[in-house]
């Protein structure tokens, strides 16, 4: 069966994101939230990123109006997935709210409809498990921000059927992206390369090994990284570093996996990284 019919579930960074290519990709898509303050915060951020597009010339004003007008809203759960194709759910990253919201779709969706999260860290096996169709649960885990980077880790859970990875594959190639084909393990690939090294970097701080300007030089003139470890680790939150780390120590058992002592006391003193203010930088003059 075709794919026309989105729903993307959580309207926040991510699902505006998402909501945002599937529609300039041609797909009638839903965005639902909570509530209609996250909804509308999504869709002003959905219009000023199209707006930018516009000014960049890389689509026409035609283009992004088209687009804008394939994006409908919704805060009713089932009822937005009733006629779904295909749904993402980029919600909270939180297992307990994922797992209730994939019991709702698996009671309300279509059943031909395949229902894939977003989810940066929590098994895609344990969120199928929660449904009767494993078969069509799966990990598409896109990456921030979402209309620009090129990457979708297309993660397979223990019961994801060859067709339903085959559809999202192709799927991921419709918006433009490249896909690659991850096992779900903790982290997936993404997570389980760069939290280590930037955890890494950490332990350099800690240690004294250099300043974080340094160790950020180090690997972004050393390494041609376009941005240093500590300046992303600021950017993505220290206290979801730290939850990552927790997902990789606890799920692959090694303790090469520990999360760097300063780390958590950083998180434990509000030191985020940008979304306080302060983190391994300071932000609060800028
Ligand atoms: P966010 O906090 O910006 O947005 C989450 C949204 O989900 C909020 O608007 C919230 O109201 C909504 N929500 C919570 N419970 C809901 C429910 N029951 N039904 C509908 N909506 C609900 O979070 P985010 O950064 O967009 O992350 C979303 C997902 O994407 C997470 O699983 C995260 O791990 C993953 N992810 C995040 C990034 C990133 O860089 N931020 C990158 C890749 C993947």
């Amino acid at each position: 069966m075709d794919t026309r019919k989105v729903v993307v579930i959580g309207a926040g960074t991510m699902g505006n994101g998402i909501a945002h290519v599937f529609a300039q990709y041609g797909f009638s898509v839903t965005l639902n939230d909570i509530n209609d303050q996250f909804i509308t915060k999504g869709l002003a951020t959905v219009k000023s990123n199209l707006d930018r597009q516009v000014k960049k010339g890389t689509i026409s004003q035609s283009h992004a109006d088209a687009t804008l007008s394939r994006v409908q809203s919704s805060t009713d759960l089932s009822q937005s997935v009733a006629e779904a194709d295909f749904v993402v759910e980029a919600a909270t990253e939180n297992k307990t709210i994922k797992i209730d919201i994939f019991r709702t779709l698996d009671a309300s969706a279509p059943p031909h409809a395949i229902l894939a999260s977003n989810t940066s860290s929590i098994s895609i096996t344990e969120i199928g498990a929660a449904t009767k169709r494993a078969d069509k649960v799966i990990g598409m885990h896109f990456m921030n921000p979402v209309p620009v980077m090129k990457l979708v880790e297309v993660i397979r859970g223990y019961s994801t059927s060859d067709e339903t990875y085959t559809k999202v594959r192709s799927l991921a190639e419709t918006l433009q992206k490249t896909a690659v084909e991850v096992n779900d393990f903790p982290g997936f690939v993404s997570n389980r390369v760069l939290l280590p090294m930037i955890n890494e970097a950490i332990y350099c701080v800690m240690e004294g090994v250099a300043t974080p300007e340094s160790i950020d030089t180090v690997m972004k003139l050393g390494m041609a990284h376009p941005m240093g470890p500590l300046t992303l680790a600021d950017f993505i939150g220290l206290d979801v570093c730290l939850s990552i780390m927790n997902v990789l120590y606890d799920g692959l058992g090694d303790s090469k996996y520990r999360p760097c002592p300063l780390l958590k006391k950083m998180v434990a003193a509000g030191h985020l990284g940008r979304k306080t203010g302060k983190g391994f930088f300071d932000y609060q003059k800028k």
